[in-house]
């Protein structure tokens, strides 16, 4: 019987470690191909517009459930 929980294996954004995840539950993030940033966010961790080109170049990549919690406790209105 197949595993309806269709797991694989991601780097994460944040942490660059390698996890397994179901993709239909994972916390994905948008980020810029051409900056690796999301295209809302400056290098300098500060909001920007975000251009549709940005937006329409970039693709959602995984973040881990470690770092996703990280996030949460910082007090991000923002869990990526
Ligand atoms: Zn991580």
């Amino acid at each position: 019987m197949p595993d309806e929980r269709a797991e694989i294996s991601g780097e994460c954004y944040a942490c660059k470690r390698v996890f397994r995840h179901d993709p239909k539950e994972v916390v994905t993030f948008l980020v810029d191909p051409e900056t690796g940033l999301p295209p809302g966010i400056t290098f300098f961790g500060t909001l920007r517009p975000a251009t549709p080109e940005a937006v329409a170049r970039s693709t959602d990549v995984p973040v881990c459930p470690d770092c996703v919690d990280k996030a949460r406790r910082f007090g991000s209105e923002n869990p990526f």
